[in-house]
């Protein structure tokens, strides 16, 4: 009978010791919120994801160099006279384009948020965007790619830089052969005029 009460007697209490903290924290001020519908400011120096802004990228690989992590992938082509890099041909800042990137990949797997890519790009057009929210299901969805070409885009290009500079090595090629001529003909007429002034001076 005693254990009979003793119980009820527990009962109440934990459920008033459990009501009471649960009332204190009623009037309390919040510690957290309702993310997504509502988002804690990002501290002052935040990493996020990187982007690139492909129009103002001169292909030049600084960054790609500077990761420590290897999760920057540029392949570029050279441009032959006459080609429009990209859109313009030249950044925003007025600088030339003379490679199209056909290659552009940042692989977020491996990126470790360092922004060591950020600081020696010339056009400042590879920077941390305030996006952090980005997971995927398959790993190689997180391989961003930021290069406007199509694969049939950049081999058409490719084999045009290929013609450009066969067409090149034949124009060399022919060049060498009429200075050759040219330096041979030379010398066969030095040669000539010496053996005439030889003779000239024997006969008189
Ligand atoms: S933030 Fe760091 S790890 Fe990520 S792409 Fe840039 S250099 Fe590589
Ligand atoms: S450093 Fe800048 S300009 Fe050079 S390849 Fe990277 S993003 Fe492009």
């Amino acid at each position: 009978m005693k254990r009979y009460f003793k119980n009820i007697y527990q009962a109440f209490s934990t459920i008033f010791t459990g009501m009471s903290i649960t009332f204190r924290h009623f009037f309390k001020k919040s510690v957290t919120i309702q993310y997504p519908e509502q988002r804690l400011q990002l501290p002052e120096r935040e990493r996020n994801r990187i982007t690139v802004n492909i129009d103002d990228c001169i292909g030049c690989d600084q960054c790609a160099k500077a990761c420590p992590v290897s999760c920057i992938e540029i392949e570029t082509i050279k441009a032959v006279p006459g080609d429009v890099v990209g859109k313009t041909g030249v950044t925003s800042q007025g600088k030339k384009k003379v490679l199209h990137i056909s290659k552009f990949t940042i692989d977020f797997a491996k990126c470790c948020f360092c922004q060591l890519c950020v600081f020696p790009c010339p056009t400042n057009c590879i920077y941390m965007t305030n996006v952090f929210e980005y997971s995927e299901y398959k790993r190689e969805n997180l391989i961003y790619n930021f290069a406007a070409m199509t694969p049939q885009e950049a081999e058409a290009k490719r084999q045009k830089l290929a013609e450009y500079q066969a067409e090149q090595a034949r124009k060399k090629e022919e060049a060498a052969k009429t200075t050759a001529t040219t330096k041979a003909q030379t010398e066969s007429s030095q040669q000539y005029n010496t053996n005439v002034n030889k003779q000239n001076n024997q006969t008189s």
